[in-house]
């Protein structure tokens, strides 16, 4: 199983994927598959479940108890380019302090860390019992009694300074391991799709490059497993920003001393206000109602988005705005405005792709699919036997 992480729809056409287009005709094709709303695309690839049901939407939720408490007397914000030595040394040592999986701090000034937690990140994602009681993919593997292989990155941050290898290259040794399944990510086209923007030329070339990449990965794993099947999808697409708007200059001003009263955060499509005082929370809505590039989300939005969660998670007031447009500065791009983003709760560019071959795979393209669908239909292909409830279906 690959996942192609950013891959839109369209990519897959002879011109850009020619490889990926190639295989799209001989197996199953799902040509447009829906993603879930908010950021955590992963955790519902493998459970199968809105973020509602798993806890958790994005990175980081608001909480007193995070990895980062040694940091509450820090007074510096550090979000300049200079400081990325020191905001890696905070990853390293609130990675040792909590033991969580990761911890990269991205571009959380550094005075707000210590208000928040992590979601996501705490615990590999294929860890056994990692969703509580919900079965993951991995979960119901081992309990087919089948082994499994999962890489999508080296997990120290020193070695992925280092290294800096091609991890798809890398897979290709672990090949050599034999086990029932296998999974593993390219990243590299939503990571320069946020760069250069998913429509410009350079980014074109990245995508051509991807496909010859993807290409060598599965004919190496057919020359290992002829009999094998590959699963190829895309968690999400991305749109061109056209606009990014400074929400904390319209904002109140965050402070140490005003923590516990009112604090927010600025993901790049989103942005969560906790606030216990009524007067300022109307004044913050008004604010919010002014910008017409987005919407306030009600009880109801929430719900029908799946992000039914904890104030935590959604804070008191939760914004998002419309495929286009970006905080900037957010939490993770302070200096930069970045030229691709996804993260919408709608828009025709948020669509990934699926697409399955192998020997016994049926031949036949499906206009749309949903990311839920891709667990059972890994959990059809391989006969595995679960009582889970999922939220998609297999298509195969
Ligand atoms: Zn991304």
């Amino acid at each position: 199983m690959i996942l192609v992480d950013a891959g839109r729809h369209d990519y897959v056409s002879e011109d850009n994927m020619p490889f990926l287009h190639s295989l799209s005709q001989e197996g199953t094709y799902v040509r447009r598959l829906s993603t879930i709303h908010g950021y955590a695309e992963r955790s519902s690839v493998f459970t199968s479940r809105p973020p509602q049901e798993y806890g958790y939407f994005g990175n980081f939720h608001r909480s007193n108890k995070g990895p980062f408490t040694w940091l509450r007397f820090a007074s510096f914000s550090g979000t300049s380019n200079a400081f990325k030595p020191i905001r890696m040394a905070i990853s390293m040592i609130s990675k040792y302090i909590s033991g969580y999986h990761f911890t990269n701090v991205h571009a959380v000034p550094i005075k707000y860390l210590h208000l928040f937690d992590l979601g996501e990140d705490q615990a590999p994602l294929y860890a056994k019992g990692r969703y509580n009681k919900i079965k993951s993919l991995f979960d119901i593997l081992i309990e087919n009694g089948k082994t499994f292989e999962y890489f999508d990155c080296l997990e120290s941050p020193f070695q992925r300074y280092l290294l800096k290898k091609d991890v798809l290259v890398l897979m290709e040794k672990k090949l050599n391991r034999k086990r029932d399944f296998y999974y593993t990510q390219l990243v590299e086209l939503d990571n320069m799709g946020h760069k250069l923007g998913p429509s410009s030329k350079e980014f074109k070339e990245i995508v051509q490059a991807a496909d010859k990449r993807l290409k060598r990965l599965i004919t190496k794993f057919y020359s290992r497993f002829p009999k094998g099947t590959v699963i190829l999808f895309a968690d999400h697409g991305m749109t061109d920003v056209k606009k990014g708007i400074n929400i904390a200059k319209l904002l109140p001003p965050m402070s140490a001393k005003t923590s516990d009263t009112y604090s927010y955060f600025i993901d790049s499509t989103s942005i969560r206000v906790w606030c216990t005082d009524k007067a300022r929370t109307d004044k913050i809505k008004n604010t919010f109602l002014k910008i017409k590039e987005g919407k306030l989300l009600t009880v109801e939005d929430r719900r029908r988005y799946g992000l039914d969660l904890p104030k935590e998670h959604v804070g008191d007031l939760l914004f998002w705005l419309e495929e286009g447009s970006v905080f900037f500065p957010d939490f993770y791009h302070p200096t930069r405005l970045i030229k691709g983003m996804h993260g919408y709760l709608e828009g025709n560019d948020m669509d990934g792709f699926m697409i399955i071959i192998g020997k016994d795979i049926k031949k036949k393209t499906i206009e749309k699919g949903h990311l839920a669908d891709l667990l059972p239909t890994v959990i059809n292909l391989m006969g595995l036997r679960t009582n889970e409830k999922m939220a998609g279906k297999s298509v195969n």
